[in-house]
């Protein structure tokens, strides 16, 4: 059976809400007091299963040494799609309810399922190059109106290009790490002159990261079905903002130190295959896009994305956006195509940022920028406080899942603090 087949039932409990069904099987780098050695696994409802502790008992056989005793999933990825595909459907067979191998097996059982709770969570991967695309529609559009031109928001090569910039990989950070307000050159409008200051226009960004699992080489271009096989998965990604260094800086060659400080990513990397049975058609591109962008299948997904806000003193988060993947203009593989249209190579572990994600509706802003218009009309939170951007002490969960016939495909979450400036 195919392991997204929804039939499939686990040994493992699973519950019906849990993100982490067998239809999911998302990859991970863990460690825990026991073991502190960082090691690869995969979420199966509130546990962790161990693929080095499998593969170490010949019950998992990839080619080479042990890809899974590895602080990063770069090796495995490295191994390309037929091996992706060919682990997950052994993972997919070891876990179910009616095959003996590891159910039946009290002592592998205890080494190598991990309550989720005694696990420690890592950067999944070695972030090889991180760049950041921006190419929701209704995101750019929003922000054009709110940095340029109201009446005319989208510049000339929007709709022609999946616009990007590089970013920096040395940020990257995991889920739960604390993110330090910047300092930076700020000048708002009224002022005179720049000064060196910490941001007060602290902003996150809702995107999805996408994962490449194969490199390209220098003067290669991409066909759709190429690009298609180099995306081994997905992460939650929240793009942190500063938007007052942002604003002054990015004319004329976009953003640098407004965004360089901090990239937060998910701990769980769900497979593209995971996700094959959301796969939807995007929104119509007029113009059609030039011939090496032209998409023969549908290249979206219905991905659920939503953000909470909790203040120090709130307690309980707030939703304070939902919206969906779907709306993307440009997909992850026209954004790919366009990467090496000029022959840049790609390299296996870049990581590519979608963009924010906002959708057509009011409550589907995926950046405060946005929900509070600059901080001209600041948010409101239950209990009073107001949010033009981050305070000191806010904490921002991005989550994202796919849902069919009650089988939830979930990110989880990538979360992170605000600490003050240094
Ligand atoms: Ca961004």
């Amino acid at each position: 059976m195919h392991p997204n087949d929804l039939s499939l039932r686990s040994f493992v409990a699973v519950d019906p809400r849990s993100d982490f069904p067998i239809q999911n099987l998302p990859y991970g780098v863990f460690s825990t007091a026991s073991q502190p050695a960082p090691r690869i696994g995969v979420a199966i409802g509130e546990y962790v299963l161990d693929l080095a502790a499998l593969a170490s008992a010949g019950l998992l056989e990839v080619a080479g040494d042990n890809v899974f005793a590895q602080g990063a999933i770069n090796g495995f990825m490295a191994l390309g799609l037929q091996t992706w595909s060919a682990t997950r459907a052994r993972i997919s067979e070891l876990l179910r309810h009616d095959n003996a191998e590891l159910r039946d097996d009290a002592a592998l059982r205890a080494r190598a399922l991990v309550p989720l709770h005694e696990a420690t969570l890592h950067l999944p991967l070695t972030v090889a190059g991180f760049t950041d695309f921006y190419s929701s529609k209704e995101h750019a559009s929003n922000v054009g109106a709110l940095f340029r031109d109201n009446a005319d928001p989208l510049l000339p090569n929007w709709l022609h290009i999946p616009i990007g910039y590089n970013g920096r990989a040395s940020t990257v950070v995991v889920s739960g790490t604390a993110i330090r307000r910047p300092h930076g050159q700020l000048k708002e409008p009224g002022e005179a002159a720049p000064r060196f200051a910490q941001s007060l226009r602290l902003d996150f960004e809702l995107e999805i990261g996408v994962v490449i699992g194969q490199g390209s080489a220098i003067g290669e271009r991409l066909t759709e079905p190429q690009a298609e096989a180099m995306i081994f998965g997905f992460v939650l990604l929240n793009d942190w903002s500063a938007r007052d260094i942002q604003q002054w800086e990015y004319v004329p060659l976009g953003p640098f130190q407004g965004k360089a400080f901090a990239t937060s990513i998910s701990p769980w990397i769900v497979t593209r295959e995971a996700l094959e049975p959301f796969r939807v058609a995007g929104p119509a591109q007029h113009p059609p896009p030039l011939d090496y962008l032209a998409q023969a299948g549908p290249n979206n997904y219905d991905l659920a994305l939503e953000v909470e806000l909790r203040s120090a003193t709130m307690p309980a988060p707030a939703t304070i956006c939902a919206t969906n993947f779907k709306f993307m203009y440009w997909s992850s593989v026209q954004q790919l195509l366009h990467h090496a249209s000029s022959g840049c190579a790609m390299n296996v572990g870049d990581l590519l940022g979608s963009g924010t994600v906002s959708g057509p509706g009011p409550g589907q802003r995926g950046s405060l920028l946005e929900i509070s218009a600059n901080g001209a009309a600041p948010l409101a939170l239950p209990g009073g406080e107001s949010r033009g951007f981050l305070e000191d002490g806010d904490s921002v969960s991005l989550r994202g899942w796919c849902e069919r016939d009650g089988i939830r495909i979930g990110f989880g979450a990538v979360e992170g603090t605000v600490r003050a400036a240094k």
